[in-house]
Protein backbone atom coordinates (compact mmCIF):
# COMPACT_ATOMS: atom_id res chain seq x y z
CA UNK A 1 0.00 0.00 0.00
CA UNK A 2 0.97 3.65 -0.44
CA UNK A 3 1.93 4.96 3.05
CA UNK A 4 0.75 8.28 3.70
CA UNK A 5 -0.06 9.88 6.72
CA UNK A 6 -2.17 13.19 5.42
CA UNK A 7 -2.87 16.11 7.75
CA UNK A 8 -6.81 16.95 8.79
CA UNK A 9 -6.66 20.09 7.07
CA UNK A 10 -4.68 19.02 4.41
CA UNK A 11 -6.92 20.55 1.39
CA UNK A 12 -8.25 23.25 3.31
CA UNK A 13 -9.10 26.21 0.75
CA UNK A 14 -8.55 24.04 -2.30
CA UNK A 15 -10.98 23.48 -4.98
CA UNK A 16 -11.11 19.78 -6.34
CA UNK A 17 -13.30 18.62 -9.36
CA UNK A 18 -13.87 14.93 -9.20
CA UNK A 19 -15.45 13.22 -12.03
CA UNK A 20 -17.90 9.75 -11.79
CA UNK A 21 -18.30 11.38 -7.66
CA UNK A 22 -21.64 9.41 -7.75
CA UNK A 23 -20.05 5.60 -6.78
CA UNK A 24 -17.03 3.66 -6.31
CA UNK A 25 -13.99 5.43 -5.60
CA UNK A 26 -14.82 8.68 -6.60
CA UNK A 27 -17.49 8.74 -4.53
CA UNK A 28 -14.52 7.69 -1.57
CA UNK A 29 -12.49 10.32 -2.88
CA UNK A 30 -15.02 13.44 -3.24
CA UNK A 31 -15.80 12.32 0.85
CA UNK A 32 -11.77 11.96 1.97
CA UNK A 33 -11.67 15.49 0.16
CA UNK A 34 -13.82 17.13 1.72
CA UNK A 35 -13.41 15.97 4.91
CA UNK A 36 -9.74 17.32 4.22
CA UNK A 37 -11.07 20.76 3.82
CA UNK A 38 -11.60 20.92 0.25
CA UNK A 39 -14.69 22.44 -1.39
CA UNK A 40 -15.43 19.57 -3.98
CA UNK A 41 -17.29 19.85 -7.08
CA UNK A 42 -19.15 16.40 -7.87
CA UNK A 43 -19.59 16.00 -11.64
CA UNK A 44 -21.43 12.29 -12.29
CA UNK A 45 -24.01 11.00 -15.22
CA UNK A 46 -26.41 10.20 -12.23
CA UNK A 47 -28.16 13.05 -10.56
CA UNK A 48 -29.42 10.91 -7.69
CA UNK A 49 -26.16 9.24 -6.83
CA UNK A 50 -24.64 12.85 -6.96
CA UNK A 51 -27.25 14.32 -4.57
CA UNK A 52 -26.37 11.22 -1.83
CA UNK A 53 -22.82 12.04 -2.24
CA UNK A 54 -23.62 15.82 -1.66
CA UNK A 55 -25.95 15.02 1.41
CA UNK A 56 -23.12 12.88 2.71
CA UNK A 57 -21.00 15.61 3.21
CA UNK A 58 -23.05 17.91 4.12
CA UNK A 59 -24.33 15.67 6.97
CA UNK A 60 -20.87 15.15 7.98
CA UNK A 61 -19.93 19.23 8.35
CA UNK A 62 -17.27 19.68 5.74
CA UNK A 63 -17.49 22.64 3.24
CA UNK A 64 -20.00 22.54 1.02
CA UNK A 65 -19.53 20.57 -2.35
CA UNK A 66 -21.52 21.50 -5.67
CA UNK A 67 -23.05 19.46 -8.12
CA UNK A 68 -22.40 19.07 -12.01
CA UNK A 69 -24.49 16.78 -13.51
CA UNK A 70 -22.92 15.69 -16.81
CA UNK A 71 -22.58 12.38 -19.22
CA UNK A 72 -19.31 12.13 -20.22
CA UNK A 73 -20.35 10.16 -23.04
CA UNK A 74 -22.28 13.13 -24.47
CA UNK A 75 -20.77 16.31 -23.45
CA UNK A 76 -19.46 18.39 -25.91
CA UNK A 77 -17.09 21.21 -25.53
CA UNK A 78 -19.35 24.01 -25.17
CA UNK A 79 -20.66 22.06 -21.76
CA UNK A 80 -17.35 21.92 -20.61
CA UNK A 81 -16.69 26.15 -21.54
CA UNK A 82 -19.99 26.38 -19.55
CA UNK A 83 -18.29 24.58 -16.45
CA UNK A 84 -15.57 26.42 -16.37
CA UNK A 85 -17.66 29.89 -16.86
CA UNK A 86 -19.80 28.47 -13.56
CA UNK A 87 -16.57 27.41 -11.77
CA UNK A 88 -14.76 30.75 -12.61
CA UNK A 89 -17.37 32.77 -11.16
CA UNK A 90 -17.85 30.42 -8.12
CA UNK A 91 -14.74 30.20 -7.12
CA UNK A 92 -12.05 32.45 -9.11
CA UNK A 93 -10.02 29.03 -9.41
CA UNK A 94 -9.47 24.96 -9.53
CA UNK A 95 -6.78 23.46 -7.36
CA UNK A 96 -7.47 20.03 -8.58
CA UNK A 97 -8.94 17.26 -10.81
CA UNK A 98 -9.68 14.03 -10.07
CA UNK A 99 -10.54 12.38 -13.40
CA UNK A 100 -11.96 9.07 -12.28
CA UNK A 101 -15.00 8.60 -14.17
CA UNK A 102 -14.80 5.44 -16.42
CA UNK A 103 -16.46 2.70 -18.50
CA UNK A 104 -15.09 -0.79 -18.46
CA UNK A 105 -16.87 -1.82 -22.13
CA UNK A 106 -17.24 -5.30 -22.82
CA UNK A 107 -14.31 -8.13 -22.29
CA UNK A 108 -14.12 -9.22 -26.13
CA UNK A 109 -11.40 -10.26 -27.85
CA UNK A 110 -10.38 -7.41 -30.72
CA UNK A 111 -11.65 -9.58 -33.22
CA UNK A 112 -15.82 -8.82 -32.54
CA UNK A 113 -15.25 -5.70 -30.39
CA UNK A 114 -17.89 -3.75 -31.22
CA UNK A 115 -17.20 -0.17 -32.55
CA UNK A 116 -19.92 1.65 -30.84
CA UNK A 117 -18.50 0.39 -27.76
CA UNK A 118 -14.98 1.28 -28.15
CA UNK A 119 -16.11 4.89 -29.40
CA UNK A 120 -18.13 5.05 -26.06
CA UNK A 121 -14.65 4.04 -23.46
CA UNK A 122 -12.61 5.88 -25.57
CA UNK A 123 -15.00 9.12 -25.12
CA UNK A 124 -15.72 8.27 -21.61
CA UNK A 125 -12.30 7.48 -20.36
CA UNK A 126 -9.85 9.79 -22.96
CA UNK A 127 -11.15 12.41 -24.89
CA UNK A 128 -13.63 13.58 -21.84
CA UNK A 129 -10.78 14.01 -19.90
CA UNK A 130 -8.14 15.64 -22.16
CA UNK A 131 -11.08 18.02 -22.97
CA UNK A 132 -12.01 18.75 -19.39
CA UNK A 133 -8.44 19.57 -18.68
CA UNK A 134 -7.97 21.97 -21.48
CA UNK A 135 -11.19 23.76 -20.89
CA UNK A 136 -10.31 24.09 -17.56
CA UNK A 137 -6.57 24.71 -17.80
CA UNK A 138 -6.69 28.78 -17.50
CA UNK A 139 -8.69 27.89 -14.07
CA UNK A 140 -5.92 25.54 -12.12
CA UNK A 141 -3.18 28.36 -13.80
CA UNK A 142 -5.20 30.43 -10.62
CA UNK A 143 -4.15 28.17 -8.13
CA UNK A 144 -0.83 28.23 -5.99
CA UNK A 145 -0.34 24.89 -6.51
CA UNK A 146 -2.65 22.99 -8.90
CA UNK A 147 -3.12 18.70 -9.06
CA UNK A 148 -4.24 17.13 -12.36
CA UNK A 149 -5.02 13.32 -11.32
CA UNK A 150 -5.54 10.34 -14.31
CA UNK A 151 -6.95 7.32 -13.72
CA UNK A 152 -4.80 4.46 -15.27
CA UNK A 153 -4.68 0.49 -14.26
CA UNK A 154 -2.76 -2.54 -14.85
CA UNK A 155 -3.87 -3.11 -18.48
CA UNK A 156 -2.67 0.59 -19.39
CA UNK A 157 0.84 -0.76 -18.84
CA UNK A 158 0.87 -4.16 -19.68
CA UNK A 159 -2.03 -5.74 -21.59
CA UNK A 160 -4.00 -8.15 -21.29
CA UNK A 161 -6.43 -10.53 -23.83
CA UNK A 162 -9.73 -9.40 -24.06
CA UNK A 163 -9.52 -5.72 -22.79
CA UNK A 164 -10.34 -4.35 -25.65
CA UNK A 165 -10.70 -0.50 -25.63
CA UNK A 166 -10.38 -0.20 -21.76
CA UNK A 167 -6.70 -1.03 -22.01
CA UNK A 168 -6.18 1.09 -25.21
CA UNK A 169 -7.91 4.07 -22.62
CA UNK A 170 -5.91 3.43 -20.32
CA UNK A 171 -2.45 3.48 -22.45
CA UNK A 172 -3.88 6.81 -23.68
CA UNK A 173 -4.43 7.62 -20.46
CA UNK A 174 -0.80 7.56 -19.29
CA UNK A 175 -0.01 9.37 -22.73
CA UNK A 176 -2.37 12.14 -21.98
CA UNK A 177 -0.55 12.49 -18.99
CA UNK A 178 2.53 12.10 -19.77
CA UNK A 179 2.54 14.46 -22.57
CA UNK A 180 1.12 17.61 -20.58
CA UNK A 181 3.11 16.48 -17.74
CA UNK A 182 6.08 17.48 -19.92
CA UNK A 183 4.55 20.65 -21.42
CA UNK A 184 4.16 21.88 -17.83
CA UNK A 185 7.52 21.01 -16.51
CA UNK A 186 8.80 24.03 -14.50
CA UNK A 187 7.04 26.90 -16.54
CA UNK A 188 3.37 26.07 -14.52
CA UNK A 189 2.13 25.15 -10.92
CA UNK A 190 0.49 22.40 -12.34
CA UNK A 191 1.42 18.98 -11.70
CA UNK A 192 0.33 15.90 -14.22
CA UNK A 193 -0.11 12.43 -12.43
CA UNK A 194 -1.57 9.24 -12.84
CA UNK A 195 -2.77 6.69 -9.96
CA UNK A 196 -3.54 3.56 -10.72
CA UNK A 197 -5.70 2.10 -8.38
CA UNK A 198 -4.82 -1.73 -8.10
CA UNK A 199 -8.02 -4.41 -7.39
CA UNK A 200 -10.49 -2.54 -5.63
CA UNK A 201 -14.08 -3.72 -4.43
CA UNK A 202 -16.51 -1.54 -6.50
CA UNK A 203 -19.03 -2.36 -9.48
CA UNK A 204 -16.88 -1.92 -12.09
CA UNK A 205 -14.42 -4.69 -10.39
CA UNK A 206 -17.34 -6.90 -9.91
CA UNK A 207 -18.48 -7.02 -13.13
CA UNK A 208 -14.69 -7.18 -14.65
CA UNK A 209 -14.59 -10.64 -12.03
CA UNK A 210 -17.62 -11.68 -11.60
CA UNK A 211 -16.04 -14.58 -9.64
CA UNK A 212 -14.41 -13.08 -7.77
CA UNK A 213 -15.47 -12.95 -3.77
CA UNK A 214 -15.12 -9.06 -3.13
CA UNK A 215 -13.99 -9.55 0.23
CA UNK A 216 -10.54 -10.42 -0.36
CA UNK A 217 -10.06 -6.75 -2.39
CA UNK A 218 -9.40 -3.78 -0.98
CA UNK A 219 -12.16 -1.13 0.00
CA UNK A 220 -12.14 2.21 -1.86
CA UNK A 221 -11.31 4.10 1.74
CA UNK A 222 -7.78 1.46 1.61
CA UNK A 223 -6.21 3.11 -1.44
CA UNK A 224 -7.27 6.91 -0.36
CA UNK A 225 -3.79 7.75 1.26
CA UNK A 226 -2.52 7.84 -2.45
CA UNK A 227 -5.20 9.76 -3.69
CA UNK A 228 -4.79 12.55 -0.74
CA UNK A 229 -1.18 13.03 -1.31
CA UNK A 230 -1.58 13.90 -5.61
CA UNK A 231 -3.86 16.32 -4.58
CA UNK A 232 -2.18 17.81 -1.72
CA UNK A 233 1.07 20.40 -1.52
CA UNK A 234 3.06 17.78 -0.08
CA UNK A 235 3.24 16.20 -3.59
CA UNK A 236 4.04 19.54 -4.98
CA UNK A 237 7.58 18.14 -7.10
CA UNK A 238 6.23 15.23 -8.63
CA UNK A 239 5.24 15.30 -12.45
CA UNK A 240 4.78 12.99 -14.73
CA UNK A 241 4.26 9.90 -12.36
CA UNK A 242 1.98 7.18 -12.75
CA UNK A 243 1.88 5.52 -8.88
CA UNK A 244 -0.02 2.77 -7.43
CA UNK A 245 -2.54 3.10 -4.45
CA UNK A 246 -1.69 -0.26 -3.32
P1 LIG B 1 -17.35 2.37 -10.81
O1 LIG B 1 -17.97 1.79 -12.03
O2 LIG B 1 -17.70 1.84 -9.48
O3 LIG B 1 -17.58 3.94 -10.80
C1 LIG B 1 -17.33 4.69 -11.96
C2 LIG B 1 -17.97 6.04 -11.83
O4 LIG B 1 -17.81 6.72 -13.07
C3 LIG B 1 -19.45 5.96 -11.54
O5 LIG B 1 -19.81 6.93 -10.58
C4 LIG B 1 -20.08 6.26 -12.89
O6 LIG B 1 -21.33 6.88 -12.82
C5 LIG B 1 -19.05 7.24 -13.47
N1 LIG B 1 -19.22 7.29 -14.92
C6 LIG B 1 -19.20 6.28 -15.79
N2 LIG B 1 -19.49 6.71 -17.01
C7 LIG B 1 -19.71 8.04 -16.91
C8 LIG B 1 -20.09 9.05 -17.83
N3 LIG B 1 -20.35 8.77 -19.10
N4 LIG B 1 -20.22 10.31 -17.38
C9 LIG B 1 -20.02 10.61 -16.09
N5 LIG B 1 -19.67 9.71 -15.16
C10 LIG B 1 -19.53 8.43 -15.57
O7 LIG B 1 -15.79 2.26 -11.07
P2 LIG B 1 -14.53 2.32 -10.05
O8 LIG B 1 -14.84 3.19 -8.92
O9 LIG B 1 -14.08 0.95 -9.86
O10 LIG B 1 -13.45 3.00 -11.02
C11 LIG B 1 -13.00 4.33 -10.88
C12 LIG B 1 -11.79 4.49 -11.78
O11 LIG B 1 -10.75 3.60 -11.35
C13 LIG B 1 -12.06 4.17 -13.25
O12 LIG B 1 -11.35 5.07 -14.06
C14 LIG B 1 -11.51 2.76 -13.39
O13 LIG B 1 -11.13 2.50 -14.73
C15 LIG B 1 -10.32 2.82 -12.45
N6 LIG B 1 -9.85 1.52 -11.97
C16 LIG B 1 -10.61 0.78 -11.10
C17 LIG B 1 -10.14 -0.43 -10.62
C18 LIG B 1 -10.94 -1.27 -9.66
O14 LIG B 1 -10.46 -2.38 -9.31
N7 LIG B 1 -12.09 -0.84 -9.19
C19 LIG B 1 -8.81 -0.94 -11.00
C20 LIG B 1 -8.10 -0.09 -11.93
C21 LIG B 1 -8.61 1.10 -12.37
P3 LIG B 1 -22.65 6.06 -12.41
O15 LIG B 1 -22.53 5.81 -10.95
O16 LIG B 1 -23.75 6.99 -12.74
O17 LIG B 1 -22.63 4.81 -13.22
Amino acid sequence: MFEYQAPENLLKDRVILVTGAGDGIGRIAAKTYAAHGATVILLGRTLEKLEHVYDEIEAAGHPQPALVPLNLESAQEHDFIELTNTLEQEFGKLDGILHNAGLLGVRTPIESYDPVIWQQVMQVNVNAPFMLTQTLMPLLERSENASVVFTSSGVGRKSKAYWGAYAVSKFATEGLMQTLADEISNVSNIRSNCINPGATRTQMRADAYPAENPGTLKTPEDIMPLYLYLMGPDSIDINGQSLDAQ
